[in-house]
């Protein structure tokens, strides 16, 4: 399509061989404009705002021994930043909508075992699978939201067929 960056691939069709198989990737130039991952925790977002307000306390106290990692900082600022961006959107009443969907996700370690040049992550239908770089660390795999929220849109979008494609939501305003 379009949009540099973020593009749905006809690549993709070509190289499964199935008409209807589609990858889409999450290229990390446009990230910041992908769909926010927020999780359906209804507590997940004043917690957030809650270590910011803290954070700004402590900087704003000249607290100096105490440090948040930089890419805290930088989650944290780009998960308010969305949000607010999201929440200016005006919305149209409805009653809750339900779903489900399935979902493959497969963490690699590296942008090349993801199969697209330059992708950070890509959703492939109809084999319903996210593929995403992810880090390792103490043990556990830790994934960027906005990246995992983006190709779960996409899921979203091809098999409930409800939901907007997160390639294209300035067509909505977003
Ligand atoms: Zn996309």
């Amino acid at each position: 399509m379009s949009i540099p960056g973020i593009e749905t691939d006809p690549e993709g069709k070509k190289r499964s061989g199935n008409g209807d198989f589609k990858v889409l990737p999450f290229l990390p130039s446009r990230g910041e404009r992908a769909a926010t991952g927020l999780c359906g925790k209804p507590c997940a977002l004043p917690a957030r705002l809650l270590v910011v307000a803290l954070f700004a306390a402590f900087v704003s106290s000249g607290c100096t021994f105490f440090a948040i990692a930089p890419a805290t900082v930088a989650r944290m600022d780009g998960f308010d930043a969305q949000w607010r961006g999201f929440n200016s959107l005006k919305t149209d009443r409805f009653d809750p909508y339900e779903t489900e969907i399935r979902i493959k996700v497969i963490v690699v370690d590296d942008m090349s075992a993801i199969g697209y040049p330059g992708a950070v992550a890509t959703y492939s239908h109809p084999e319903g699978a996210i593929r995403i770089v992810g880090k390792k660390i103490n043990g556990k795999i830790v994934l960027c939201p906005a990246v995992l929220g983006h190709e779960v849109q996409h899921a979203l979008e091809y098999q409930d067929g409800g939901f907007a494609n997160p390639d294209k939501l300035e067509e909505f305003g977003y």
